[in-house]
């Protein structure tokens, strides 16, 4: 007989943080057996060695404790002495990291991702295991699991892999809900912010719609959001048949800030698709022991951003010059990275454990996000498969195909197959594009794929005295100049002591002068308090090429250093309509931003 596996979820005291975690296993086999905790949870790329929060594990086989062994810093082992044993294990798990990957519980609620609780046994990891949640009186639960059709508050889990993949929100949150095709949709808020939630809900149902018009079908029964509103945003991170995302409160107002919820909610969505079913063979099923290495995450990532933008647009929840300006605001976040000029995308990907996932001071000048390249290469791939296609095919084809043929099936590709597929779909050769763009550190061909659908790219010195975060300013012309700014060359953040410098442009005028970590007190020897009075003060009152004095704390040591002002680069994008856009220009916009290119002129 197989052995069972019956978790207990329950909450001693949820002021001290502590879940109490019942592993009860039916029809043990006689022998050695080993207990293990994921030290990664999958989505975010980074060891975690989530053990480190396990305390107070024991464990029992009829009323008999069982000597376990420390075998590993994830890794237990016990003896069992007869055939088919009912084991019991027991142990605690502090959980007070308020993020999308790991588990919080407080009075307010209980969040956890099932990589920080539960534990896998051997290789028992195909059986069904079973959740029951021993919950507070009035709280619910909100998860992706399926719900035990006898048992209330019992959820029930195909196998170890969907366990790990469904986190659960227990607590007293709002719950909306929509339909689509059938299928139904929850929407779990906790916390409360300047939310309108029923048009969230709506919108969210927009999002859902113009993403299954891709691939003709939602794969799931059900599907369940969850949503914290708190004091930071924690991002998102997805799963099978759910996701969970985490934003700032106040962050659904002015419609810049919300269509930002809606593009990380978007973002999330479409990794249903891509990455939980569309993936390299090495994204799963998962070694929850080790890292996995794939040199795909731009494809992975990178194309769900763009994706997200898109399924916006077509979703109507973008305009045609939102969407622009988005995609200009990326570009410019694109080419402030040095980094991209000595990491590739797929050495990017490769790498995420040890670089994207722990960033340093330095990481601009040598590394480049795939998320914010691979979304740009999206798009140049999107344009460059529609161009030589006629419109025929787009990059939505390449994702159907791979969907197809190994999504469906439930399994990975190998990752010879993307490129390979590209050009079956293009009828034509991507060999030069992915060996520049993707293998490579060229710098990628916007402007050009832009050219295909009548867009100009222009790039120009964003005016200081705008407040881009808050205006809701949405129109393609503007009150930006084309005339040099002076820089340092540095960044800075506000500080105890004012202005602390969190890293510099090694092609910058500083760079080798100003150190992370200086607290800068003046500038030209008057104070300066706050990151913004020295960009204006440098901006508005001095010229390329002046020296001026930075007067700064080092290591708690007062030091004056003169640095001669260099041109900053450009920090403002504009994507517009050419001038003079031919007929074909007109067809491929419109079929790929299905709106006319004329729309792009006003908001
Ligand atoms: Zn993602």
């Amino acid at each position: 007989m197989a052995p069972s596996f019956h978790f207990t979820v329950s909450f001693l005291e949820p002021g001290y943080h502590v879940y109490q975690i019942t592993l009860h296993i039916d029809d043990l086999p006689l022998g050695r057996h080993s207990l293990n905790l994921p030290v990664w949870t999958p989505g975010a790329y980074e060891i975690q060695d989530f053990a480190r929060h396990i305390f107070d594990l024991h464990a029992m086989a009829n009323e008999t404790s069982l000597e376990l062994s420390h075998t590993g810093k994830n890794s237990w082992e016990f003896e069992t002495f007869a055939a088919e044993q009912a084991v019991t294990v027991q142990y605690k798990v502090y959980a007070f990291e308020l993020g999308v990957d790991t588990s919080h519980l407080d009075a307010s609620h209980a969040y956890w991702n099932g990589a920080q609780l539960f534990f896998w046994l051997d290789e028992y990891k195909h059986q069904p295991f079973t959740v029951r949640i021993e919950a507070p009186a009035g709280w619910k639960v909100a998860t992706g699991l399926d719900p035990d059709p006898v048992h209330a508050n019992q959820f029930v889990a195909r196998d170890y892999d969907v366990l790990i993949d469904s986190p659960v929100e227990c607590g007293t949150h709002r719950t909306l809900e929509f339909t689509v095709d059938d299928k139904p949709h929850t929407l779990a808020l906790w916390g409360h912010g300047n939310e309108n939630a029923p048009e969230l809900n709506k919108d969210i149902e927009q999002i859902v719609k113009a993403q299954r018009d891709i691939f003709g079908e939602l794969p799931y029964h059900h599907y369940t959001f969850i949503l914290h509103l708190a004091d930071r945003g924690t991002g998102g991170l997805e799963h099978l048949n759910s996701t969970t995302c985490g934003v700032e409160r106040f962050s659904f107002k002015p419609r810049k800030k919300y269509r930002r919820v809606l593009g990380l909610i978007a973002h999330e969505f479409f990794h249903l698709w891509n990455v939980k079913r569309i993936h390299p063979d090495m994204l799963g099923p998962f070694d929850y022991s080790h890292e996995v290495y794939t040199h795909l995450l731009w494809a992975m990532e990178g194309f769900t951003d763009y994706y997200a933008g898109i399924s916006l647009r077509r979703a109507n929840l973008f305009s045609v010059a939102e969407y622009l300006n988005s995609v200009a605001e990326n570009v410019m976040a694109y080419e402030q990275q040095p980094g991209r000029y000595v990491q590739s995308l797929a050495e990017s990907s490769f790498d995420t454990w040890i670089k994207l996932y722990k960033p340093d001071e330095d990481s601009r000048n040598r590394t480049i996000s795939y998320y914010l390249k691979g979304d740009l290469v999206g798009t140049c791939l999107d344009l460059e498969i529609r161009h030589r296609t006629q419109n025929h095919y787009s990059l939505d084809e390449v994702l159907r195909r791979l969907y197809q043929r190994y999504a469906a099936h439930g399994i990975g590709f190998p990752e010879s197959v993307y490129q390979e597929t590209v050009e079956e779909v293009a009828q034509s050769s991507f060999q030069d594009f992915f060996d520049r763009y993707i293998r490579g550190t060229d710098e990628i061909p916007l402007a050009t794929c832009l050219r295909y659908v009548g867009l100009e790219i222009s790039r120009r010195y964003k005016n200081p005295d705008r407040d881009e975060e808050n205006d809701s300013f949405d129109s393609l012309e503007s009150t930006d100049s084309t005339v040099a700014k002076p820089w340092l060359g540095i960044e800075t953040k506000a500080s105890e002591a004012g202005i602390q410098i969190s890293g510099s442009y090694t092609s910058g005028p500083a760079a080798a002068a100003l150190y992370a970590g200086d607290q800068i007190v003046a500038l030209n020897g008057f104070q300066v308090k706050k990151p913004e009075d020295l960009s204006h003060r440098v901006e508005r009152d001095c010229q390329i090429g002046d020296t001026v004095t930075i007067a700064l704390f080092r290591r708690g040591q007062l030091l004056t250093v003169p640095i001669v002002l260099g041109q900053a680069p450009y920090d403002k994008v504009e994507i517009k309509p050419m001038a003079d856009p031919t007929e074909e220009q007109k067809i491929a916009f419109e079929s790929w931003l299905s709106a006319p290119l004329s729309s792009a002129k006003s908001h």
